[in-house]
C-alpha cells in the first residue's frame, strides 16, 4: 500500500499541509520549545479559550460572589446538553456533567442493580477504577476475557448473559489499553435481549470517535472530559441516563443537588424529576467553565470530521509501525481496522517502560506506559500533526534500534 518514499518526513509535512482540520491546532495554547505530545488521550491540551474562560469565571466569582449561583446552578445541565448534542448523539435532558467518572459509574451501576437481581459483567481488561467500583457493589462480578482484540464482541456478551442471570454489563466503548473499539449497538441489543442493562464507559471515545447514544439504544453511559474533550486536569465527568429510565432509577447518593425542591431544605430526600436526580453535591463551577470552549470547538470542526482525522492519524501511525517498528521487535496491540479502534495506538514490547522513560527524558516525546508492556501513543485529533506522529515514532525506532533506551533509570514511579 505504501508508495515509494512514503515513510519520509516530507510526506508527513505534506499530509499536515493538506489536512482539512490542520487549523484546530492554532486554537490551543503551546509553549516555546514544545515536546512532541502523544498523550492527549490521558490529558488533553488546553484550548486557549478554556484558559480565558477560567479567568473569566474567576472574575465572576470575585464580582458576583454567592449571587453567581443564580446562573451557576444550571451549568451541569447546560454543559451536559451541549456535550450531548455535539459529541454524544443524545437529545437534551439526558446528560449531566458532574463528579468524576468513578463516582458516576458507581451511581449508575448501583442504580441499575437496585431491585434487579443478577451478576455484573465487565471486561477482564476493563479500566481499573471501573473494575474496582463494580467489585465493590456486592454482586458477583464476571470478567469477560475477549478472544480476539481486547474488546468483547456481541456474541461473547450474549454468551455471558445467556443464563438470564445478569443484571448489568459494564464495558468501555474504546479500551484504554489496546485501543480496541466495541460494537456498541450490537452489544447493547445482545444484553437487552438477555434482560441486562448496559452501562457504557465512553472515556476514550468522547471527542475521538463517533458516538450516537440515542441511536445505539443505549441506556446508561459515563465518560471523561479531560482526555479528548480537553477540559483540564480533574475536569468533572459526564453521565447519561436515557430519558425513559430516569424516573425509574435512583442515585445511591441522596445528595441535595439531586433533591426535588432543593432549597425547601425539607426533612426527607425525594429525587428530582429527570436527569438532575443523578447530581450529588455542589458542582465545580471553575472546572465547568474550562470544558465548554473545547466542546464549542468540536462543534465548529464537526465530530464526524474529527473522527475521520483520527482514522487518518492512526492509519498513518500503523503504516510507520509496519515499516519501522515491527521489523525490530515491536508488536501492534491495536486492531488494524480503523472502525475497530479509537484514537490511540498500543505498541507492545517487553522493555516498554524503559522505552517510555527514554522517549520522555532523551527525545522530548511524551507517550505513556501501560503495564505490563505497552507504549501507548495517543493521537488526539484536534492537536496532533502527522509530523508529530513521524517525530515520535522515529525517536522510538532510534531508541530501539540503538539500544539507547537501556541507559535510562528503570526505577518505578508513582505515575506512569
Ligand atoms: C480515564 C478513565 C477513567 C477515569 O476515572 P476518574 O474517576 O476520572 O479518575 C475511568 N474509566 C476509564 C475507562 C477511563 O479511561
Amino acid at each position: 500500500m505504501a508508495a515509494q518514499g512514503s515513510l519520509s518526513r516530507s510526506r508527513a509535512v505534506a499530509l499536515d499541509a493538506g489536512d482539512p482540520l490542520a487549523w484546530t491546532r492554532d486554537r490551543f495554547a503551546w509553549d516555546a520549545g514544545e515536546v512532541v505530545y502523544l498523550d492527549g488521550n490521558s490529558l488533553g491540551r488546553p484550548p486557549r479559550a478554556a484558559l480565558e474562560a477560567v479567568a473569566a469565571a474567576g472574575l465572576q466569582w470575585q464580582e458576583r460572589l454567592v449571587r453567581g449561583w443564580d446562573d451557576w446552578i444550571e451549568r451541569p445541565r447546560g454543559v451536559g446538553d451541549l456535550l450531548a448534542e455535539t459529541v454524544l448523539g443524545a437529545g437534551e435532558g439526558q446528560v449531566l456533567v458532574c463528579d468524576s467518572v468513578t463516582v458516576n459509574l458507581f451511581k449508575l451501576a448501583a442504580a441499575a442493580i437496585h431491585g434487579r437481581p443478577g451478576a455484573i459483567v465487565c471486561s477482564a481488561d476493563e479500566f481499573p477504577t471501573d473494575r474496582y467500583v463494580l467489585a465493590g457493589l456486592g454482586r458477583e462480578l464476571r470478567e469477560l476475557r475477549a478472544a480476539s482484540s481486547e474488546t468483547p464482541t456481541a456474541d461473547e456478551v450474549a454468551r455471558a448473559c445467556a443464563g438470564g442471570d445478569v443484571a448489568v454489563v459494564c464495558l468501555s466503548h474504546v479500551a484504554y489499553r489496546s485501543g480496541g473499539r466495541a460494537d456498541a449497538p450490537a452489544i447493547t441489543a445482545a444484553a437487552r435481549a438477555a434482560g441486562a442493562i448496559v452501562l457504557w464507559d465512553l472515556s476514550h471515545s468522547a471527542g475521538s470517535v463517533p458516538v450516537s447514544l440515542d441511536a445505539w439504544g443505549a441506556e446508561l453511559a459515563v465518560g471523561c472530559t479531560y482526555k479528548y474533550l480537553c477540559g483540564g486536569p480533574g475536569a468533572p465527568a459526564f453521565l447519561y441516563v436515557r430519558r425513559d429510565l430516569q424516573d425509574r432509577l435512583r442515585s445511591p447518593i441522596q445528595g441535595w443537588f439531586g433533591q426535588r425542591d432543593q432549597f425547601a431544605m425539607g426533612p426527607a430526600y425525594e429525587p428530582a424529576a429527570g436527569i438532575e436526580r443523578f447530581a450529588a453535591g455542589t458542582p465545580p463551577i471553575l472546572a465547568l467553565a474550562a470544558i465548554e470552549p473545547a466542546i464549542r470547538l468540536i462543534a465548529e470542526a464537526g465530530m464526524d470530521a474529527i473522527a475521520a482525522r483520527r482514522a487518518r492519524l492512526t492509519d498513518y501511525a500503523i503504516e510507520l509501525f509496519d515499516g519501522w517498528l515491527e521489523p525490530i521487535g515491536m508488536e501492534l496491540a491495536t486492531p488494524r481496522a480503523a472502525d475497530r479502534r479509537g484514537a490511540h495506538v498500543a505498541l507492545r514490547h517487553p522493555e516498554a517502560w524503559r522505552l517510555c522513560r527514554a522517549l520522555i527524558e532523551r527525545s522530548r516525546v511524551v507517550p505513556d506506559f501501560r503495564t505490563p508492556d505497552i507504549v501507548r501513543v495517543g493521537l488526539a485529533p484536534l492537536t496532533t500533526r502527522f509530523s508529530d506522529v513521524w517525530d515520535g515514532l522515529a525517536a522510538l525506532r532510534e531508541l530501539l534500534a540503538t539500544g539507547a533506551y537501556r541507559e535510562v533509570d528503570a526505577a518505578p514511579r508513582r505515575v506512569t
